[in-house]
């Protein structure tokens, strides 16, 4: 038993003091940032567009973000994931109450590779700065709402939130964005074909949900985590709202 305690203590020190697995440290754009390997020489540019992208969450109130674990060892961060319990593997990984944040640089890399850089301002594009800039958001999530009501947000509002607020700094930046062609794009069937099959446009459309209720409903984060605030009924409203209306949305 007593042996027990100490290999799950052992498990869980790497999620909640993983210091001595990254031995290699920076600090920049009020980020500090931990390696299993030589810090990237782009790293500072990347922290700089993470931090863009923070300030312009509604949630950001400046205090110091969760701390990075870049992992650059695919093996680490699977042992990591595993650590934390966590049976999918995505780019990153957060344990808000220890304000630690886990990436995978080959994860991202094989997303980015993969995607070609589309669709614009998404997961999907595999961007570190917008990796860093999901799990901070879900972290404001958490500290504004608190751990036991934060983790009772459904899915697709939790991952769509996250996607939407990374994003959006580059989405204010971009004078070519439009929803109505991010939807053309979401209803595309062949444009999520691929030679290995399909890509998964389920965060896509969660995303654009959350783009619809807050860029044109106009809601703040309280009201879009309002309960009746639906999946099913924030979907009929978007592709409502899709092939009724006309007008201009900035
Ligand atoms: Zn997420």
């Amino acid at each position: 038993m007593g042996a027990l305690i100490i290999v799950i203590g052992l498990y869980l020190s790497i999620l909640f003091f993983p210091y001595p697995w990254f031995p290699h440290h920076f600090e920049h754009a009020g980020f500090s940032v931990y390696s299993d390997d030589e810090i990237p020489a782009d790293f500072e540019a990347i922290l700089d567009d993470a931090r863009r992208r923070m300030e312009a969450m509604e949630l950001d109130r400046g205090d110091p973000p969760v701390r990075i674990f870049y992992c650059q060892s695919q093996r680490l961060f699977a042992f990591i994931v595993k650590a934390a319990g966590k049976r999918h593997v995505g780019q990153g990984l957060l344990i808000s109450v220890a304000g630690n944040a886990f990436f995978s640089k080959s994860i991202i890399e094989v997303i980015g590779d993969r995607n070609r850089g589309r669709p614009k301002h998404t997961r999907l594009r595999g961007s570190v700065s917008a990796a860093i800039a999901h799990e901070v958001a879900h972290h404001l999530v958490f500290t504004e709402m608190g751990f036991e009501k934060a983790r009772r947000i459904p899915a697709w509002k939790a991952e769509g939130y996250a996607d939407y607020s990374a994003n959006l700094a580059a989405i204010e930046a971009d004078p070519d964005y439009d929803l109505r062609t991010r939807v053309d794009l979401l209803l595309d069937d062949g444009a999520w074909r691929s030679t290995t099959g399909s890509v998964d446009r389920r965060h896509f459309r969660w995303q654009l949900m959350v783009e619809y209720l807050s860029l044109v409903e106009g809601l703040g984060f309280a009201d879009l985590m309002h309960e009746d605030v639906t999946e099913a009924r924030t979907y009929a409203e978007l592709m409502k709202w899709y092939s009724t209306s006309t007008e201009e949305i900035r």
